[in-house]
């Protein structure tokens, strides 16, 4: 045998094994269409396996040498070309986001309020399209409750016991200091919330720019301005399941968020006690909602992951497949850095967000400037206005996503590559549309077929 039948033959070899075990893993991940595709690629290149071996052709050598150098260039331009990221631009002042203008708290206000009316004198602008949008059923009130009894309620209940926790989420320190060195609390704190059920969380200076300037919704008084001094904000993401976020927008998923929002209260409300315990101001901002501060910018700066395209943060481990959760205190602790992940030229190139997104809220074109920072602006209302339609929260955008993938090893170095390499990333975006669906169907969690008993 010559060189290149030894090396055409063992390209071969590892591309069928690449082949199946990329099918096995879209088995294991009920990835019907990518499952029966991949198989289809084992297949084939299993069949040229056995004609490059089992007989015996006049221009074997040159087609191993074809094989071979093929692959090898293709390996070579796919890992080694260069990226350059791109980061968030801040291309002018940012102001402090009133939270009375965000869009759930304007929903809360009820017609023929005070505060309906003082709202909308203020901000007239919103008045039509809003009213626009109340003309559809609230999220999780009776019309979609019929539609699917069981879930629903059990969502409902889910958002009933955040409201419950909403005035747990401060208190007084202890008079007593814990002294240690900021490494070790952060080694700590860290700890902790691992512990308590999060593995990815980070910290960042608490940029005032993030903090709300009023209070928009929640136990505090609306209108009250909001002083939020403490200097650190710890900022934490928990998984989403992945068959409950591939029902979007059935109702699976809205009991999902429900669930890792209760999972974020208890976890961010039981730290800032504990710090409060060891002598420092802290306070949990839960959804419900008691939120000061706005989530996914902090998160971006603790170093969780970068915004995207669909307006969240997509996480280095889960995608935007996650819920976050936010503790702010002056415990001392050790920043963490943001992260550059070439999420934001991925984004250029992908777009599967906004193709699929079923109110098209999301921007297909270039980022524009709000708010001092150029980034992929959504269309807040289409958006909300689709959840009313739907019933749930919707996160289409969220299940569609490519990095919302499982973390396997598979998936994994999918990620790591596309993050240095520009051809990667082209390729993935390819790859994802061809194996996935350029619109992926919708699947039916387990959860989902608890319906009406
Ligand atoms: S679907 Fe594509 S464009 Fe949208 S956020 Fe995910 S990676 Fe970015
Ligand atoms: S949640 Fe749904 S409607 Fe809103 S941006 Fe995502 S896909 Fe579009």
């Amino acid at each position: 045998m010559t060189f290149w039948i030894v090396t055409g033959g063992a390209s071969l070899l590892i591309m069928t094994f690449l082949f199946l075990v990329f099918s096995i893993y879209n088995l294991l991940e009920k990835e019907k269409r990518a499952f029966w595709r991949s198989s289809i690629f084992f297949f084939c290149s299993l069949v040229i396996i056995l004609v490059f071996f089992l007989t015996d052709l006049p221009f074997i050598k040159w087609l191993g040498g074809g094989i071979f150098i093929l692959l090898t260039l293709g390996l070579l331009i796919l890992f080694f070309s260069p990226l350059k990221k791109r980061e968030i631009e801040i291309v002018g002042d940012q102001r402090r986001i009133d939270e009375r203008d965000i869009i759930f708290s304007r929903f809360e206000y009820r017609e023929g309020t005070e505060i309906f009316d003082e709202y909308y004198t203020r901000k007239p602008e919103y008045k039509k399209r809003d009213d626009d949008i109340r003309k559809f059923p609230d999220i999780l009130s009776p019309p979609h409750m019929n539609k699917n009894p069981v879930l629903f309620s059990l969502a409902a209940a889910e958002f009933d016991f955040l409201e419950h926790q909403l005035t747990l989420v401060d208190g007084r320190e202890s008079g007593e200091k814990v002294c240690l060195a900021p490494s070790e609390n952060t080694r700590m704190i860290k700890a902790v919330i691992k512990y308590l059920g999060s593995d990815l969380c980070g910290v960042c200076l608490l940029n005032q720019a993030y903090v709300y300037s009023h209070v928009g919704r929640g136990p505090e008084n609306y209108g009250k301005d909001i002083e939020l001094k403490h200097k650190y904000a710890i900022v934490f993401a928990l998984e989403m399941d992945l068959e409950m976020v591939a029902s979007a927008p059935d109702a699976p998923v809205i009991v999902e968020t429900g669930k890792k929002y209760v999972e974020a209260a208890r976890i961010s409300i039981t730290v800032a006690d504990f710090i409060r315990r060891l002598g420092y101001p802290s306070r949990a901002h839960i959804a419900g909602s008691n939120y000061q501060a706005v989530l996914p910018p902090l998160g971006c700066e603790a170093g969780l992951g970068e915004l995207g395209r669909l307006g969240i943060l997509i996480t280095s481990k889960y995608g935007p497949r996650t819920r976050l959760g936010l503790i702010t205190t002056d415990f001392p602790l050790v920043v963490d850095k943001p992260k550059k992940l070439g999420i934001q030229n991925f984004c250029q190139k992908c777009q599967k967000c906004a193709r699929c997104c079923p109110s098209q809220a999301i921007p297909h074109g270039e980022k524009v400037e709000e708010n001092g920072v150029l980034k992929w602006v959504l269309d807040r209302e289409a958006c909300y206005r689709f959840w009313r339609k739907a019933g749930t929260d919707c996160a289409v955008c969220i299940s569609v996503c490519p990095y919302s993938k499982a973390d396997n090893i598979f998936h994994k170095l999918v990620r790591k590559t596309t993050e240095k390499s520009a051809a990667a990333q082209s390729f993935s975006v390819w790859a994802d549309d061809f194996f996935y669906g350029r619109v992926p169907s919708r699947r039916k969690s387990s959860i989902g077929k608890l319906r009406n008993p």
